[in-house]
C-alpha cells in the first residue's frame, strides 16, 4: 500500500514536472498576420526589450503583409525591415550594452524565419551555397552572446545579406569589433545597418546581381549608423548635438580597404541614398547637427 502510494506520488510528480517544463518551453503567441504560432520562450536581456526602435523606424516598416517591400519583423533581440522580393532585410536595428555581451558560443544555426507570412519564399540555410558570398550578419552574432536564444536569433536568414567575404570578414568585422570595444569601455550603442542597390563582386565569382535562382538580390552597398552613448537611462533624451554618431557606406565587393574608417560618411548621405529618415525620433534640430557630421575620432 505504502509502496503503491509512493509510486503514485512519483508518477504525479513526474507528470507535473513534465507538464510544467512543457509550458515553459512553449509559448503561445501570434504571427505577424494574427495566426497563432508556438515559439520558444525568450528571456531577452532587459536592455534589448523594446529598445530596438528607440531611435526610430527609418522606413516606417509595418507588420501589414501588403507591405512586402518594407515588412516589420520585431524579433526579440532586434527589429528588421524585410524585403520579400529582394529576399534580404532593408535594414536591421538593435541596441548593444554590456549585458548583451556574454559567454555563449556562436550557434551557427542559419535557418529560414518561421515568422514570415507562410506564402512568402523563405531564404534558407543553404540558399547562398555556391554563390561566392558569405551569409553576412546585420546584427552580429557576437553582439548577442548573453543567451543561446539571443545568439541563435541572429542566424535567422532575415538578418542576413549576401556579403563579399573580404568585406564581411575584414572591414565590416573590424567595425563590429570596434563597436564592442566601445561597449566594453562604458558605452551603450544603438545600431542600424542595411544595404541597397544591386550587384556585388567577389574574387571567386565576379559580379552578381542575383543568387538563388533570382530569389535573392545581391546589394551593391552596405551602410551602418552607430549612436554612441555613455551608459545610462532615458537614452533617446540623452542624444544631443554632441553625441558621437559613426556612419559608414561601403561597397559590397572584395577589393574593399581593410580599414572601416576610410568609409565614414554622414547620416545625411545615407538618408539621401536610401530615402529613409534615420534617427527620426531624435529632435529635428539635433538630427540636423549629428546627421551632417562625419566622425573623425
Ligand atoms: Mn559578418
Ligand atoms: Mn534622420
Amino acid at each position: 500500500m505504502i509502496k503503491n502510494s509512493l509510486t503514485y506520488l512519483l508518477l504525479v510528480t513526474v507528470v507535473l514536472i513534465s507538464s510544467c517544463s512543457k509550458d515553459s518551453i512553449l509559448v503561445q503567441t501570434t504571427d505577424p498576420v494574427g495566426n497563432p504560432v508556438i515559439v520558444p520562450p525568450v528571456a531577452p536581456p532587459t536592455s534589448a526589450t523594446d529598445s530596438t526602435l528607440v531611435m526610430g523606424n527609418p522606413s516606417n516598416a509595418t507588420t501589414n503583409v501588403a507591405d512586402f517591400g518594407n515588412y516589420l519583423l520585431k524579433e526579440n533581440y532586434y527589429s528588421v525591415s524585410y524585403n520579400r522580393d529582394r529576399g534580404i532585410p532593408n535594414w536591421v536595428s538593435w541596441h548593444v550594452s554590456a549585458t548583451d555581451l556574454g559567454a555563449v558560443n556562436r550557434q551557427d544555426d542559419f535557418r529560414g524565419n518561421p515568422n514570415l507570412p507562410s506564402d512568402w519564399y523563405k531564404v534558407e540555410n543553404t540558399s547562398y551555397s555556391g554563390s561566392g558570398f558569405d551569409r553576412g550578419h546585420m546584427c552580429p552574432s557576437s553582439d548577442r552572446t548573453s543567451s543561446i536564444a539571443a545568439n541563435s536569433s541572429t542566424f535567422l536568414m532575415t538578418n542576413i545579406i549576401p556579403q563579399a567575404p573580404q568585406n564581411n570578414q575584414i572591414t565590416w568585422a573590424g567595425l563590429e569589433n570596434y563597436c564592442r570595444s566601445l561597449v566594453q569601455s562604458g558605452s551603450e550603442l544603438y545600431i542600424i545597418a542595411g544595404s541597397y542597390g544591386e550587384g556585388g563582386t567577389t574574387t571567386s565569382g565576379g559580379l552578381s546581381t542575383i543568387i538563388d535562382n533570382g530569389r535573392i538580390t545581391v546589394p551593391s552597398t552596405l551602410w551602418k549608423v552607430i549612436v554612441v552613448l555613455p551608459n545610462g537611462s532615458n537614452d533617446l533624451n540623452r542624444v544631443t548635438t554632441n553625441t558621437r554618431v559613426i556612419s559608414i557606406v561601403i561597397p559590397n565587393n572584395d577589393n574593399v580597404n581593410s580599414d572601416w574608417k576610410t568609409y565614414r560618411t554622414s547620416v545625411d548621405f545615407i538618408e539621401q541614398e536610401t530615402g529613409y529618415d534615420i534617427l527620426s525620433k531624435v529632435s529635428v534640430g539635433t538630427q540636423s547637427v549629428i546627421e551632417s557630421r562625419i566622425d573623425n575620432l
